[in-house]
C-alpha cells in the first residue's frame, strides 16, 4: 500500500471519550497510517472527564476542551489549529456539531447516521461544496479489501446481469431490554437521541452503503418496509424491519436490519446474484468472498492474493494469509479520508478520481433511504416512490 508522503494533517474529536463504544476504532484508524495527528479533542458530554481523557491520551492540557464550541473557537485562532475532525457522539448532536465544524473551515469525518433528515444532509452537503472541504462518513466495513473486489467484479461482468441484491445486518445482542443497564443502548432507542429509527439506521444503513460502492449502477425506484418492536418498550422505534426494494432497471432487493437476531454475533451479509453467477460476503469472515459459478463448484476468493482485481491490492498491508480485520478496514477508509483532504490541499497522489470513500452524498442517502423506510412502514407497509 502506498505510505503517507505528507504530514499528518491536524486532527481532533469530539465524542468517543473513555467507555464509549466507538472513540477508540477511530483514534486506532486514524493514527495507523501517519495521515492523521490527534492534537485536540472535546471528548466527552462530562466537560471534566473528558478533558482529563484528552489528557491522558497525551494532549496538551489546553487542547483538551470542555466543549466542541471552545474547541473550534479556540482552535481556529491558533496557526497549528484542527484542520479536521471527528465526530463520535450520539445520532442527535451530529447536524449541529458537523455544522459549527465546517462553518469553522474544518473537514469532517461524521458517524453514521449523518444527520436526521434529507434537507439537515442536503445543508451540510451545500457547506462542504460552498467551503471545499470532505465530509466523510464512517460506513467503517467498506475499508475492507474484497468489497473492491466485490465492485470490480460486477463493473467488469463476473456476474452477468445483476438480478437479485440480498443484504441484512442482524445481530442478537439487543434480543432483551438490555438497555435498562446499557448507557451506549438506551440513547438508541430514544427518538430524541437517536431519530426517526433505530435498527434501519443503526445497522441497515451499513449493508445499504456497500451496496452503493458494489453496484454504483443501480438506483433505488421504490420500496416497501415493515418494522416491529420486539422489546416493546422500545415503540415507536424498531429493533427489527424488513425492505423491499426495486431498482430502476428491475433489479431487486430487501435488507433485513435487526438487533433481535437471537445467537447472531454480527450477521452483516452482502449476496450479490447475477445471471452468470453470485457472490457472498460476511462481515464475520471480512477476508473472504464467496464466488458462485452456476454449474461450477464454489471458489472462496482470499483477501491479498495475485489473483484479484488490482483495485482489491491496493490496501493489502501485509500479503495473503494473514487475517485483517475491521480495525484495517477503518484504517483503509481513514487514509482514503486524508488523500481526499490532501486533494483538496493540492497534495494527493494521482488517482484521487478513482478513491472510494464514503462522503457526504453517501450520508446523504442513508438518511434517504431512512426517511423512505419509516414513510413506508408507518403508512402500513406500503410500497412508496423513492425520494
Ligand atoms: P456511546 O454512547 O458509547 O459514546 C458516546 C460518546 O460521546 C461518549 O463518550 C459521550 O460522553 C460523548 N458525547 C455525547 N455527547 C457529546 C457532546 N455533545 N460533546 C462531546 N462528547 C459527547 O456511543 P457510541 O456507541 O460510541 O456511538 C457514537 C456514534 O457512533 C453514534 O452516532 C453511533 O451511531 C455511531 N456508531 C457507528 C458505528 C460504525 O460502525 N460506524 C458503530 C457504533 C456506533
Amino acid at each position: 500500500m502506498t505510505e503517507a508522503k505528507n504530514r499528518p494533517i491536524r486532527w481532533a474529536m469530539v465524542g468517543g471519550g473513555r467507555g464509549s463504544q466507538i472513540g477508540s476504532i477511530h483514534r486506532s484508524a486514524a493514527l495507523r497510517d501517519n495521515t492523521f495527528e490527534l492534537v485536540a479533542g472535546a471528548f466527552d458530554i462530562d466537560a471534566a472527564r473528558g478533558r482529563a481523557f484528552g489528557v491522558d491520551l497525551g494532549l496538551d492540557p489546553a487542547r483538551s476542551y470542555a466543549d466542541y464550541a471552545t474547541m473550534f473557537a479556540a482552535e481556529a485562532k491558533r496557526p497549528d489549529g484542527i484542520e479536521a475532525v471527528s465526530i463520535a457522539t450520539p445520532n442527535n448532536t451530529h447536524f449541529a456539531i458537523c455544522k459549527a465544524a465546517l462553518e469553522h473551515g474544518l473537514h469532517v469525518i461524521c458517524e453514521k447516521p449523518l444527520c436526521f433528515t434529507v434537507a439537515e444532509a442536503e445543508e451540510l452537503k451545500a457547506l462542504s461544496e460552498a467551503g471545499g472541504r470532505i465530509v466523510g462518513v464512517t460506513y467503517g466495513y467498506a475499508g475492507h479489501q474484497m468489497i473492491e473486489q466485490a465492485r470490480a467484479m460486477v463493473r467488469n461482468g463476473d456476474l452477468g446481469e445483476i438480478r437479485i441484491v440480498n443484504l441484512q445486518f442482524a445481530h442478537g445482542f439487543h434480543s432483551a431490554a438490555v438497555e435498562e443497564q446499557n448507557p451506549s443502548t438506551r440513547w438508541r432507542v430514544d427518538p430524541k437521541f437517536a431519530g426517526p429509527s433505530y435498527v434501519l439506521g443503526d445497522v441497515g444503513t451499513h449493508p445499504l452503503y456497500l451496496s452503493e460502492v458494489i453496484l454504483p449502477h443501480l438506483k433505488i425506484k421504490r420500496l416497501m418496509c415493515v418494522r416491529q418492536s420486539f422489546v416493546k418498550s422500545r415503540a415507536p422505534l424498531e429493533d427489527n424491519a424488513v425492505t423491499l426494494m426495486e431498482y430502476d432497471n428491475g433489479a431487486i432487493a430487501n435488507i433485513w436490519s435487526s438487533a433481535v437476531n437471537a445467537g447472531s454475533m454480527h450477521g452483516q451479509k452482502v449476496r450479490i446474484v447475477g445471471s452468470k453467477a453470485s457472490i457472498e460476503w460476511w462481515d464475520e469472515w471480512p477476508n473472504q468472498l464467496s464466488f458462485e459459478i452456476q454449474g461450477e463448484p464454489v471458489r472462496i476468493l482470499e483477501r491479498g492474493m495475485d489473483y484479484l482485481y488490482p483495485q482489491a491490492r491496493i490496501d493489502d498491508r501485509i500479503g495473503g494469509g494473514h487475517p485483517e480485520g475491521l480495525f484495517e478496514a477503518w484504517a483503509n477508509l481513514y487514509r482514503r479520508f486524508g488523500l481526499a483532504i490532501g486533494g483538496t490541499r493540492g497534495v494527493a497522489p494521482e488517482g484521487l478520481e478513482d478513491l472510494v470513500f464514503p462522503g457526504v452524498d453517501a450520508g446523504l442517502e442513508g438518511v434517504r433511504w431512512v426517511e423512505n423506510c419509516v414513510r413506508s412502514a408507518d403508512a402500513g407497509g406500503i410500497w412508496v416512490e423513492y425520494s
